[in-house]
């Protein structure tokens, strides 16, 4: 038998688990398989004194060892023992009575830390009674009490009284110290004892203590006590990384019935699962390097405890360390990563001691694949080298830019991928060759921002769907989608709703209504994914936008319903049934449930009201939005548990300097260098089998990258030869995250001056100039945004005159590009564009299709632009617009509020106003610059999702209540909608 005696304690056991080990027979003896002998050599028993031994944790200076032990006559529970490594020698710690548990030295090594009981007055008491029960061989079906005596001591290394650090009702267990000695971590459920527990958590307390267990830290007197978890379930066993920057514990869900392994920052922010193996993943603790950790899971078999190490980023996939039937567990590494100790019940008597091998890291790095490439990290290839170019701006150098930018290797250049660090690093390279000066962060060329990249599924994830005759399996038949809301949903009723879309007339296209009379407030809506599939182009053209995911949920929301379920069926020619768990940073901060489902399941759900999936799809695709209906015997409920995670993406920035030092004013020329990767849920238009490629987006935006480039040569010879008597600097950018809402430019505006408030970046920003698709060149160029300073036309005029383009201008500075972000800093922006086409977001969009001497006549119109305003004595006026119907998104609207909601906001509750239009409704309201708006005619608004569609129910002149956040401060105000032109 295994921990199977009261008083078994371990830092990494639930109560739970405590048990589970303890139902354990004794295994036949046998020796360990060889596999064990590539990751671990010279296997030896540390500890032989006792029933039981184990949580050896080595000093810092890996001289001494403290771990717990059940060797104190009269005393049946584990007491704390120090050993010294060199020579063997061994004492108690604790005082002797009670029960003790979690021991820890500090890192300067004079004193260690541990949870016990021994000022419970009834704890010799409880040590007879347990000897007691020992002698009668009763108590082996023991499971954990989270005893409230335990509280944390610290004591001299050498021996000598306890000092409580802890001292407040509930149990305080599994401390240790920070690398730096500063701060003691540690998990405590006491929050439940606080007195605010509902009737229903004081309910789980009376049966579940560590359900309430959580992660603290505290500074190393006790004083200063902070959460770091909140979430319902043990947390517990964390372990701060060897350089203090990183916590990895472990996380059970909330029955206790699996735990996964997770770290995050040492503030608690950044909390991520690195295992996703459905199994009790415990005890987990970093490699020294940090690179990869540590822990025990019983995924061989419930009663197998195993160890496994796997990627500190948990980016793949675990690999197993033992191979000893039996308990392997709570392990840890030496301080200099050379050795593994963990307590292992490989020993004669089947009772766990200490072990301890020789780990061998570069088999741990091959087996791991720590020894290739991190998928998120640094290119797999270097750049590819930049060509030999003409200093003059020229084709077939443009067209060598775009092949480089818009190849394979570049794998659509998605925000955060190794795509896009590979086109970013070719990007900087080009610019290095230029001679032009790094100005991106600390002296390079790169400017990092993080953005939220991705969401990855919890633990805590459950579909059941009464009244069909299946239990869902996760990522089998159903998966939550990435824009859902979190937590529980229903059980609510469900209604099928055709494709989900409610669009207006337009044009030639006929309004387009999903729902009509049906009535879905309280249920669940059952929709399909995409759009029908053969309506006519014009039709699909218009109702694209109605048919984003985003939209579709926004759209169920406002007529009630509580969550959606989308179905693909069988008409849709889709890779995978279920919807890709992708990310939209538009649409944080959802407000209803949203999960993905198997035309399997869906078909079963339609059985109850006597349909077929495809019988429905096929009459829905003819183009009519036939009636929907309720399926009156299914009821649906969902938890939702979505983890995100943060990606890191890089602007490049370079600088033509005027003169010596970088000067006050400086010109901007920018284009995005980002793509859509393998397409983005709701952004690609790949349709059928293009769908999963890479997006290659020659013209969107290879083709303004490669005409950047082209504009910096030109300008940096004509300087260089000494034709260009610059006034102020010329800066380069080549921003990442647009595709993604401009978040690169957004982040580029908000940084600069180092004031995220400031109203206008003019003149030290003179003007920007920008560049997204212009490859395309057909008929005419447009140029967009002439409306932001009276001196575009002018400039127009004279520099295209040597280029002889056929331009189109408009005056809106409101675009869906970069050009936006400055604009809305105070800046005069200039927007170059050929025109959309056919393979605009799709694998299409290829270099082949590019008219390479119609990009050279566009850059040499921007580069001659941008030598003007350069050279210029005074910067360009600025002209404040207000957004006009061609705005972003706002195309249909029949009403006119002036706002302009932020699109890069990713984790805001509610929709953010990002500029107010002089004179507008808005302004006339009171509505202010980073006002959150929260509420809209008594709909509630979770994200910009919600905001655009909460417009469409307005009406002209007819005043609506408006509640925004202001300071934290909700502000009610009277909004009085006017119309557009
Ligand atoms: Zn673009």
């Amino acid at each position: 038998m295994v921990y199977s005696a009261p008083g078994t304690r371990l830092r990494n056991g639930a109560g739970g688990l405590a048990f589970l080990i303890a139902s354990v027979v004794a295994w036949p003896a046998q020796a360990a398989e060889p596999d064990e002998a590539q990751l671990l050599g010279n296997v030896r028993q540390l500890t032989f004194e006792g029933r039981r031994a184990g949580e050896g944790y080595f000093s810092r200076d890996g001289s001494t060892m403290v771990f717990q032990s059940e060797r104190e006559p009269g005393n049946p529970f584990y007491q704390i023992y120090l050993m010294d490594l060199e020579t063997g020698d061994t004492h108690r710690l604790s005082p002797g009575t009670g029960k003790t548990s979690c021991a820890w030295i500090h890192p300067g090594g004079g004193k260690a830390l541990f949870a016990s009981t021994h000022r419970d007055p009834d704890a010799l008491a409880k040590q007879r009674e347990e000897l007691e029960k020992r002698a009668s061989g009763k108590g082996r079906r023991y499971s954990w009490s989270f005893d409230p005596h335990y509280d944390i001591y610290e004591v001299p290394a050498a021996g000598g009284d306890p000092v409580n650090l802890t001292n407040v009702l509930g149990y305080d267990a599994e401390g240790s110290w920070s690398p730096d000695g500063e701060h003691i971590l540690f998990a405590s459920n006491r929050h439940a004892y606080e007195g605010k527990l509902s009737e229903k958590e004081q309910e789980i307390l009376s049966r579940d203590e560590s359900y309430f267990m959580e992660l603290y830290v505290m500074r190393s007197d006790g004083s200063e006590v902070r959460r770091l978890t909140d979430t319902p379930g043990y947390d517990g066993g964390p372990f701060y990384s060897h350089d203090g920057s990183r916590i990895t514990w472990r996380r059970f869900t909330p029955d206790g019935g699996s735990a996964e392994v997770y770290t995050m920052n040492v503030d608690g922010s950044g909390a991520k699962p690195v295992t996703r193996l459905g199994a009790m993943s415990w005890a987990p603790y970093f490699h020294p390097s940090g690179d990869y950790i540590v822990f025990a899971t019983n995924l061989q078999g419930f009663h197998n405890f195993e160890l496994y190490m796997v990627d500190a980023d948990g980016e793949r996939d675990p690999v197993r360390v033992t191979y000893s039937e039996g308990f392997d567990g709570l392990p840890v590494f030496s301080p200099d990563g050379s050795q593994l100790s963990w307590s292992s019940g490989r020993t004669s008597d089947k009772r766990p001691q200490i072990f301890i091998a020789d780990w061998n890291d570069a088999e741990a790095r091959r087996l791991l694949g720590l020894d290739r490439e991190s998928p998120s990290e640094a290119p797999a290839a270097p750049p590819p080298d930049v060509p030999r170019t003409k200093a003059a701006i020229d084709a077939d150098d443009l067209r060598g830019h775009v092949e480089i930018l818009a190849s394979e290797e570049m794998e659509g250049r998605l925000t955060g991928t190794p795509g896009e660090r590979r086109a970013t690093a070719y990007v900087a390279s080009a610019f290095e060759a230029l001679g032009l000066k790094p100005a991106g962060d600390d002296g390079g060329y790169f400017q990092n921002f993080d953005f939220t990249s991705a969401v990855s599924l919890g633990p805590n994830n459950r579909l059941s769907v009464e009244g069909v005759a299946q239990a869902p399996v996760l990522d089998r038949d159903w998966r939550p989608l990435g824009l859902s809301a979190a937590g529980s949903t229903g059980p609510g009723e469900v209604v099928f709703a055709g494709y989900g879309i409610v669009a207006p007339a337009n044009g030639e296209s006929p309004a387009y209504d999903s729902y009509g009379e049906l009535d879905v407030a309280g249920k669940w809506v059952l929709i399909l994914r995409h759009l029908p599939e053969d309506i006519s182009q014009a039709q699909r053209q218009h109702i694209f936008r109605y048919a984003e995911m985003g939209y579709k949920a926004a759209t169920a929301r406002s007529r009630g319903a509580i969550g959606v379920i989308v179905a693909s069926g069988p008409n849709a020619q889709v890779k995978d049934q279920l919807v890709p768990l992708s990310f939209e940073a538009a649409a944080a901060g959802a407000t209803l449930a949203a999960v993905s489902v198997s035309d399997g399941l869906a078909d079963a759900m339609l059985a109850s009201a006597g349909k077929s999936l495809g019988q429905v799809q096929d009459s829905l695709d003819t183009g009519e939005a036939a009636a929907g209906f309720p399926l009156p015997a299914v009821r649906v409920t969902a938890a939702v548990d979505l983890v995100p995670e943060t990606g890191v993406g890089r602007n490049v920035l370079a600088r033509l300097p005027a003169g010596d030092a970088p000067s006050d004013e400086r010109v901007a020329v920018g284009a995005h260098v980002d793509h859509l990767g393998r397409g983005i849920e709701g952004k690609s238009l790949a349709l059928g089998d293009e769908q999963g490629k890479v997006h290659y987006g020659a013209d969107d935006n290879a083709s303004g990258v490669a005409a950047l480039l082209e504009v910096a040569e030109y300008l940096a010879d004509l300087k260089a030869r000494g034709k260009l008597p610059l006034k102020r600097d010329v800066l380069f950018a080549a921003w990442s995250g647009e595709e993604l809402g401009i978040l690169g430019s957004t982040h580029f505006t908000r940084g600069f001056g180092g004031d995220a408030d400031r109203e206008t970046l003019h003149p030290e920003i003179a003007a920007y100039l920008n560049m997204d698709m212009v490859g395309r060149l057909d008929k005419q160029l447009s140029l967009q945004g002439v409306g932001s300073s009276p001196v575009w036309p002018r400039e127009i005029e004279k520099r295209n005159v040597p280029v002889g383009l056929n331009i189109v201008t408009s005056d809106s500075a409101f675009m869906a590009t970069d050009a936006t972000a400055f604009y809305l800093k105070g800046v005069p922006v200039l927007n170059a564009f050929t025109g959309a086409h056919g393979d605009y977001s799709t694998p299409r969009d290829t270099p082949d299709k590019l008219n390479y001497a119609g990009m050279q006549k566009v850059a040499r119109l921007i580069a001659l632009i941008t030598r003007s305003l350069a050279t210029a004595a005074e910067a360009p006026d600025y002209i404040r617009q207000e957004p006009t119907s061609r705005s972003p998104r706002r195309r249909t609207s029949r009403v006119y509020l002036g706002t302009i909601p932020d699109y890069s906001q990713t984790d805001v509750e509610g929709a953010r106003i990002s500029g107010v239009a002089k004179g507008g409704p808005a302004e006339a309201a009171g509505l202010q610059n980073g006002d959150i708006v929260v509420e809209m005619a008594g709909q509630t608004i979770g994200n910009i999702y919600d905001y655009s569609h909460a417009l469409d129910g307005l009406k002209v002149d007819t005043p609506v209540e408006m509640v925004v956040l202001r300071d934290g401060q909700r502000v009610t105000l009277t909004l009085t909608p006017g119309a557009r032109e």
